[in-house]
């Protein structure tokens, strides 16, 4: 028997609530399992019930062929289930060391607990992940990132033989995901089974193995990757056509919103120039990392090129900008930016979803007009963006990441920016709420707005957009409408130039 893992038809219901029904799902050594679906699908669901968090009302787990059954988190990791949840199960008063070892302390020979032992296995321990940390500081004092570091080295010194993985990236900086997703092909090269929940569509592709479909708390199915592309991965998730999830294009555009030209990146790039209309949402496509980045960041202030001019509402500025001018100009331009990077350059996490929104008012604005108008205008851009939260105070770091998106985006739409650049428009954020971001950048284009974003996700550029530049070695190599773009024409133009 080739599975480490077997649960079968398993099903859960809270309440009256089901939220599983006959799932099945089989865990081989040495893969990377990527468990999929919208929100509410059960993913979490399935993961509680194999690491003993929850106990299944039907079906059965194997472990090796055998029948097993864990009545709580602590019988499954002695069965070598090892997980790192969307709640961090670490306690935060206790130090990483009394962590590592909670109800396996070591005896010490008075009786007591061996508390070097602890200490210097726990150094170890997180060594192997190359994580230099101090076994007795606090967890509370850790990041995000290292506290779930610190849950893998747990499991490994535990000798787990699965590893459960539950958005562990929601929460972590691109930096952290790389050296999370090195550790994970590091577990699996050791014969570990990983079971990896994420929405990020480049990372399922880039470090999992097979994928399981669930839906409505049922089983869609299981394929290996290989045999799957983005777009038949999202029609399995969504169970519709791909085309449903975008709203459609009204060909509508208007007046110029913004030009660029003669814009040089780098001293031995193409200069180029591209232009953007009223109504018009733009994507920046081609392979990543070719310098759409760069375009965007060069209008912010964030990057310099070598030369160009921007020319918004009849104004020409010559690039690159000052240093200092920064987003602030860019707002003051009738402009709103919404980074990749939500966690690290755009949002505020310690603060509400309304004070977030609220951010961009003040640009410009006496404060006392912002204060009347501050509630209102929350209120409003919420439930206009159907932002999901306990209410304006509740705290940006607990929503999941469309909600999180839809704050960062609310900031600027409160404004009367009407040139948006944003990019990574939906990275780790549920195909559900995917499809209201677009909804949203659409009707923003419809009321006069125009958008320029990136994105990685060729589909979701394709699908999006009303035309595509197609970038490649720092330049502009084609442009075309993205209603006739595919993924191979756009890699086409990007190779062949
Ligand atoms: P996913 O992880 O795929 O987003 P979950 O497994 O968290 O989905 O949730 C599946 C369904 O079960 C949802 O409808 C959710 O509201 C419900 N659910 C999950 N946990 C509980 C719980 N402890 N009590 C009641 N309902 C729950
Ligand atoms: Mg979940």
């Amino acid at each position: 028997m080739s599975h480490l893992i077997e649960m079968s038809r398993i099903s859960k219901a809270f309440g009256g609530s089901v939220a599983l029904r006959d799932v099945s799902l089989a865990l081989a050594p040495g893969t990377v399992h990527a468990l999929m679906g919208e929100n509410g699908a059960g993913k979490s669901t399935l993961m509680k019930i194999l690491a003993g968090v929850y106990q299944p009302d039907g079906g059965d787990i194997r472990r090796n062929g055998r029948m097993v059954s864990f009545a709580n988190p602590r019988a499954a990791l002695e069965a070598g289930i090892s997980t790192v949840f969307q709640e961090l199960s670490l306690l935060p008063n206790m130090t990483i060391a009394e962590n590592m070892f909670l109800g396996r302390e070591p005896a010490g020979r008075f009786g007591g607990i061996d508390r070097r032992r602890m200490r210097q296995e726990t150094k170890v321990a997180l060594a192997r992940l190359g994580l230099d940390l101090d076994p007795d500081t606090l967890v509370s004092e850790l990041s995000i990132a290292q506290r779930q570091f610190v849950e893998i080295a747990h499991g490994i010194d535990a000798d787990a033989g699965v590893f459960i993985l539950d958005e562990p990236t929601a929460a972590l900086n691109a930096a952290d995901v790389e050296v999370l997703n090195r550790h994970i092909r590091a577990l699996r090269d050791k014969g570990k089974a990983i079971v990896y929940i994420s929405h990020r569509m480049d990372e399922i592709f880039a470090i999992c193995d097979v994928v399981t479909v669930l839906k409505d708390g049922q089983l869609v199915g299981t394929q290996p990757l290989s045999e799957m592309t983005q777009g038949s991965l999202i029609e399995m998730m969504v169970g519709r056509e791909l085309e449903d999830l975008f709203p459609e294009r009204d060909g509508a555009a208007g007046e110029v919103a913004l030009s660029i030209c003669g814009l040089r990146l780098e001293p031995d790039a193409k200069p180029f120039s591209l232009s953007v209309r009223k109504g018009e949402i733009i994507g920046l496509a081609g392979l990543e990392g070719q310098g759409q980045q760069k375009i965007l960041r060069a209008l912010v202030g964030q990057f310099a090129p070598v030369e160009g001019t921007l020319t918004r509402r009849g104004k020409d500025k010559r690039l690159p900008l000052p240093k200092e001018s920064g987003v602030r100009r860019w707002q003051a331009l009738g402009g709103a930016f919404v980074p990749e990077d939500r966690k690290d350059e755009g949002l505020f996490l310690g603060l509400g979803a309304g004070q977030n929104i609220a951010m961009a008012l003040h640009a410009g604005r006496p404060a006392i007009e912002v204060a009347k108008r501050y509630g209102e205008v929350i209120a409003a851009t919420m439930s206009k963006l159907n932002v999901k939260a306990a209410g304006p105070a509740a705290s940006v770091a607990s929503l999941s990441g469309g909600n999180q998106q839809k704050v960062l985006l609310g900031r600027y739409l409160a404004t009367d920016a009407d040139l948006l650049l944003i990019e990574e428009p939906t990275r780790g954020v549920d195909v559900g709420a995917k499809s209201e971001i677009y909804k949203i950048l659409r009707d923003f284009a419809k009321a006069g707005g125009a958008v320029l974003v990136l994105s990685r996700e060729t589909l979701e550029l394709i699908g999006l957009c009303d035309r595509l530049y197609v970038i490649h070695g720092n330049t502009v190599v084609s442009e075309m409408r993205a209603a006739e773009a595919t993924e191979h024409s756009i890699l086409d133009a990007a190779l062949s130039a």
